[in-house]
């Protein structure tokens, strides 16, 4: 382990460290402070007063490691008459070491004072105030993020030393001229100011520094930034040399008006003609249409579909789950056989002679329209001339699949994917900076905002009960959704499963008919009971998740979210989408079991627009998690935040442009180059 070489790691810290992620040198040297302690906060214990957080000085009289009943090290502090007790719980015995008598420490954390005496338990040991570097300047000191086995002072002098090594040899990615014009300092530089920040700062520098906003952090911040936009800028290029499918259909669109059972909205009309417009160009689209719940992608794609198979391709449509891949096929394939189309199904439980007809079809070029699930993935799934893939909630796939699905075709089909978790718009220009962004900004006519309300604990559920009972009177049709599948055996977590709740509300909404959906029940039926909703054989649907994803039964007016609160906002929004399709009033009501308001569910009842809904989703999860950067094939993002740093992201991306029209291939730029090469490694036949 290259950390030994380091003075004070021998192969035992070595290996704790490495266990942490840290193994080389410039691992540590990467491994930047979390936030900084004040020192200059740290009072004499003899003024001290107690306190939640109090950092303080004083002198040594006594440790002793104690291992009778709790195991604790216990260490007596003195200054000026006033004394103090100290204990540290779970700690291994040789850090009494630490505490020789007479020696001045530097500890933060909680004071508390009895019997005319301070006690402190578990603080943080800052350091020695005799240490030279201590005392000389007691400044802003690093805290790092713990590395189990290995004290803090040991992480931040290895850190420190670890960056003197390896400065000489740091590769710093970002032009020296780009650095300059944005006033960022250069790696090295920012690396040691937040390893070793110095003595001098003044006091808004000193903030800044705590609070992550330092130019050392902004310049790190950058630095991901910068490569990310690189890395989608490089994988656009890669892809326009390819050439497309030809799929020139003109009228395309003015076909599709003639079939479909609705005029389309102008929002829709656009985003038809642009993708009409691309799959008539030489290069492949690489598209993604946006578009709230409900907005009607789906008809959308069908006018896609139709443009390509009018220029006598085939056309790939993969939605990630069973129910939506039927629904596709149930409001696409008439339209598309009233134009002459063939389309076929393809899932898991597709049967297997079905399938085997089918793959003959496709393989033939006899069926031009395959909808399906991850099951198009598939080895044995072969197209005779695949012009088109269209990936619905493309969010919920990997960047690999997407890849797959394309390879299906010679050369780079084009690609639609479409998806109903919008972003903003600079952060879809860098996640997905290699695609044409369309946002269906309309909805259809006839559609209310349904009425949203939150309900809490054992008082909501009876409002829900009742409020049922009255809707189901008047000819409502209701979804009860629910987090879970069967019964938990958490104390206190009851009417949290579909399967209760429905026995529940069979018997309170009686003499209403309940029904019963999840993931374990076969697609068929599942299928079965969506369409007695739909009929309206049954009054209320309880479900899973199953239904988040576009679900249509137009009927259904009234959604009905349980234990709202273990939901995503995002998902939430999808699920409230599913009701209010058919015109007339809709109804939303969230169920917490917490007893009082949540602020997070009180964005949904405030508003039902998509993009501000994303927009506190991603500001409460994070964007990692929301967008799946992290199966995009990107670089990591370690200190670049897409929310944070909206106006650095945009710089990032004007920079990132500039040098690539300069520089397409960055040979006058080899730094760059070589840590682009490292960050994101080009992805094998990536056509995006
Ligand atoms: P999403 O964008 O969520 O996928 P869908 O494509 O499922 O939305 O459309 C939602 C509903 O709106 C469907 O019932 C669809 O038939 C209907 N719809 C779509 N476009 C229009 C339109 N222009 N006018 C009226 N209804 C429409
Ligand atoms: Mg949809």
């Amino acid at each position: 382990m290259e950390t030994q070489v380091l003075p004070g790691i021998g192969p035992t810290l070595a290996e704790r460290l490495a266990a942490r992620g840290l193994e080389t040198l410039e691992d540590l040297a990467w491994f930047v402070p979390r936030g900084y302690d004040d020192l200059r906060d740290a009072v004499r214990l003899a003024a001290a007063e107690p306190g939640p957080r109090v950092t303080l000085v004083a002198t040594v009289t006594r440790a002793r490691y104690t291992r009778f009943r709790r195991r604790y090290l216990e260490v007596g502090l003195e200054d000026g008459g006033a004394r103090a007790t100290v204990r540290w719980f779970n700690v291994h015995p040789s850090m009494a070491s630490r505490f020789a008598r007479g020696a001045r420490v530097i500890l933060s954390g909680a004071l508390r004072h009895r019997d005319g005496a301070f006690e402190m338990a578990n603080p943080d040991l800052l350091g020695d105030a005799d240490d030279e570097a201590t005392s000389a300047r007691l400044t802003l000191r690093p805290r790092y993020g713990e590395v189990e086995g290995v004290a803090p002072a040991i992480v931040r002098k290895a850190a420190r030393t670890a960056l003197e090594r390896v400065a000489p040899r740091l590769q710093d990615g970002v032009p020296p001229d780009i650095a300059a014009r944005l006033a960022l300092p250069p790696l090295a530089e920012a690396l040691r100011g937040l390893h070793d920040p110095p003595a001098d700062l003044d006091d808004a520098e000193t903030r800044a520094l705590r609070d992550g906003d330092s130019p050392w952090h902004r310049r790190l911040a950058f630095d991901d930034l910068f490569f990310l936009a690189l890395a989608v800028l490089r994988r656009r290029h890669e892809r326009r040399r390819l050439a497309a499918p030809p799929c020139a259909a003109p009228a395309a669109l003015a076909d599709a008006r003639a079939v479909l059972p609705f005029a389309l909205t102008g929002a829709q009309e656009r985003a038809a003609a642009a993708i009409v417009g691309d799959l008539a160009g030489e290069r492949p689209m690489n598209r993604l249409l946006q578009g709230d719940v409900g907005a009607g992608k789906t008809a959308v794609a069908f006018v896609a579909a139709h443009a390509a198979l009018a220029a006598g391709r085939q056309v790939a449509l993969m939605a990630p789950t069973e129910i939506l891949a039927e629904q596709h096929l149930r409001s696409i394939e008439p339209w598309a056989r009233a134009l002459g189309h063939r389309a076929a199904l393809l899932t898991a439980s597709t049967p297997r002679g079905v399938r085997e007809t089918t793959l003959a079809m496709l393989a033939a070029g006899a069926t031009g329209l395959c909808i399906g699930t991850h099951a198009l993935l598939a080895e044995r799934v072969g197209f005779a001339d695949l012009g088109l893939c269209i990936i619905d909630e493309q969010h919920r796939f990997g960047v690999a699949q997407r890849v797959r699905l394309r390879g299906k075709g010679d050369g780079a089909p084009h690609l639609l994917v479409m998806t109903a978790t919008p972003i903003p718009r600079t952060m879809a220009l860098t996640i997905y900076g290699d695609l044409d962004v369309t946002t269906l900004d309309e909805l259809p006519p006839g559609r209310t905002p349904p009425r949203t309300r939150i309900c809490h604990g054992a008082r909501g559920r009876a409002q829900i009960v009742g409020f049922l009972k009255r809707k189901l009177a008047e000819g409502a049709r209701a979804f009860v959704v629910c987090p879970l599948v069967e019964p938990s055996y958490e104390p206190g977590v009851d009417w949290a499963d579909a399967t209760t709740t429905a026995d529940h509300l069979a018997e309170a909404l009686a003499p209403f008919r309940v029904g019963l959906v999840h993931g374990r029940v076969p697609a068929a039926e599942r299928d079965a009971e969506m369409a007695r909703l739909r009929r309206g054989d049954i009054d209320v649907l309880v479900a899973t998740t199953v239904i988040e994803v576009g679900v249509d039964v137009p009927e259904a007016t009234v959604m009905v979210v349980l234990d709202a609160d273990r939901f995503g906002l995002a998902q939430l929004h999808q699920l409230r989408g599913r009701v209010g399709r058919g015109g007339g009033e809709a109804f939303c009501l969230l169920h917490t079991r917490a007893s009082q308001g949540s602020e997070r569910l009180a964005i949904l009842a405030d508003t039902c627009d998509g993009f501000r809904i994303a927009e506190a989703d991603l500001a409460l999860r994070g964007p990692g998690e929301v967008l799946g950067v992290r199966q995009a094939g990107l670089p990591k993002l370690r200190f670049g935040d897409l929310l944070a740093h909206g106006e650095l992201l945009r710089e990032a991306r004007r920079e990132a442009e500039a040098l690539l029209a300069a520089d397409p291939a960055l040979a006058a730029h080899p730094a760059t180059h070589n840590v682009l090469l490292e960050r994101a490694p080009p992805y094998a036949g990536d056509g995006g």
